[in-house]
């Protein structure tokens, strides 16, 4: 395992530092009790989300004018050209700094690289510069009701008419469909085929008409994501990505940029926690010098060397060109429920102030309590607890896998509440 930056790592983020100091606010400045309204951990509420999208916009625009929008991308696109491990250091470098971003990672780190692979290059050319520079906002449309964990189950129906395809279903849990100009979508093309196979991947403009989006309000107070309803909207062939029927072949090029996001998630550790312990009293004094305090901090430092060793080693993988492994599945099972734990403590901690959400006058930066309801959602995202533990079992453990009785049934024949 590699504890530093070899020399041109180091150069790198040297580079990258300079960038962020000259452009960005440095979170150790701004401390955790003063107020910062408008920092992106208090985003919460419909005037805050528009203008954290607003500023989202800018620093995406100022990032690709130094070349560091998308670190991944080839030059060819406007991409920095680089490799995952310094992908790695921008991310860690700029997780020190009080930005908003977050709004291009679905474009910028899933769906460019899938146009890349299977788009036209005049596809390429109109849509991959204003994704990089964040002019037009992508969405990934394939969770439905009954297919988020088991994605090849998706029900869409696409119908070919002429020269378009015709749209039919409803998609969910889409991030960001209320402001995305432009979205990636699977949808069922021949469902007489096996699960896997009649699947086609199509990229439309979220204008077309039939498209309705209906954010779904969250315990938060904000409306991350939505349920998008397709209601015989025409997408033309031209805007079709692999061959009909590859859909699931195209879907895990998505899927896979996916897995090689390795950056820290946004939000609170321990360092956090052990701040607050110093700041809050219980009955017997500064909570730091509490017992039963002590034990749970002690706790969760553990686990967070635990995970920052774990991910030293996908670091050193990635420097040394190889793919992590399974270990990503262990970072963020145990990143998501630590969140969990730790916000729901610190809530207790604060007493009252812990019941406040206020944006305009926000308690600790509304850290924990936008800690704990973040935290609910990153144990589902992007694979939930349980997907994870069975990677862990069947990949690191080599436990044999779940029977799969759907395998070489035709879609339409499988078991449905419908039939
Ligand atoms: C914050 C957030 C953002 C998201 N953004 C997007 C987006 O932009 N685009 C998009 O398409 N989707 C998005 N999703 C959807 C996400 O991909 C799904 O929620 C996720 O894949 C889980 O699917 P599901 O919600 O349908 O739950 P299900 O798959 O129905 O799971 C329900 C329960 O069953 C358990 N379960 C399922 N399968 C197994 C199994 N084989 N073994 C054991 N237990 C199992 C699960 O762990 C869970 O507890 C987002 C979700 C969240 C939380």
């Amino acid at each position: 395992m590699d504890f530093n930056d070899n020399p041109k790592e180091a150069e790198f983020r040297s580079q990258v530092r300079e960038f962020l100091d000259q452009n960005a606010q440095k979170r150790s400045e701004v401390s955790l009790t003063g107020s910062s309204a408008g920092a992106p951990e208090t985003v919460s509420g419909e005037d805050a989300a528009k203008e954290a999208l607003k500023k989202a916009k800018e620093w995406q625009k100022k990032k690709a004018e130094a070349g560091l929008a998308a670190i991944l991308w080839p030059k060819e696109f406007g991409g920095y050209g680089g490799t995952p491990i310094e992908q790695v250091i921008y991310q860690q470098e700029e997780h020190n700094y009080f930005v908003h971003s977050g709004y291009f990672e679905i474009g910028i780190g899933m769906l460019g690289p899938t146009m890349m692979v299977w788009g036209k290059d005049e596809d390429k050319k109109r849509y991959l510069p204003k994704m990089l520079n964040g002019e037009e906002i992508w969405c990934q449309l394939f969770s439905e009701p009954s297919a988020g964990s088991d994605l090849a189950g998706i029900r869409m129906k696409a119908e070919k008419d002429g020269s378009d395809w015709i749209l039919n279903g409803q998609k969910v849990w889409t991030s960001g469909a209320h402001f995305a100009d432009f979205g990636m979508i699977v949808a069922r093309s021949d469902p007489s085929a096996v699960k896997h196979k009649g699947l086609t991947y199509f990229f439309l403009d979220m204008k077309t008409p039939g498209i309705e989006v209906r954010p779904i309000k969250q315990i938060s107070g904000s409306a991350n994501f939505n349920e998008v309803f397709f209601n015989n909207v025409r997408v033309p062939d031209t805007q079709r990505l692999g061959e009909e029927g590859d859909g699931w072949k195209v879907s895990l090029t998505t899927l896979m940029n996916e897995r090689l996001a390795v950056g820290d998630p946004p939000g609170l550790d321990f360092d956090q926690i052990f701040d607050l312990t110093k700041e809050v009293e219980v009955e017997d004094g500064p909570a730091i010098k509490n017992s039963e305090v002590r034990q749970k901090i002690a706790d969760w430092y553990v686990q967070s060397r635990g995970l920052q060793y774990t991910k030293y080693r996908s670091i050193t993988a990635l420097s040394k060109g190889q793919t992590p492994g399974p270990e990503l599945s262990i970072s963020k099972l145990v990143t998501a429920s630590k969140m969990q734990d730790v916000s729901s403590y610190a809530l207790d901690l604060m007493d009252m102030n812990g019941y406040v959400l206020d944006d305009k006058n926000p308690v600790m930066n509304n850290l924990f309590q936008n800690g704990l309801f973040f935290s609910t959602a990153l144990r589902i995202a992007g694979g939930t607890d349980e997907v994870l533990r069975n990677i862990i079992a069947e990949r690191v453990l080599g436990l044999p896998q779940d029977e799969r009785m759907d395998k070489k049934v035709a879609f339409k024949d499988l078991p449905s509440g419908k039939n």
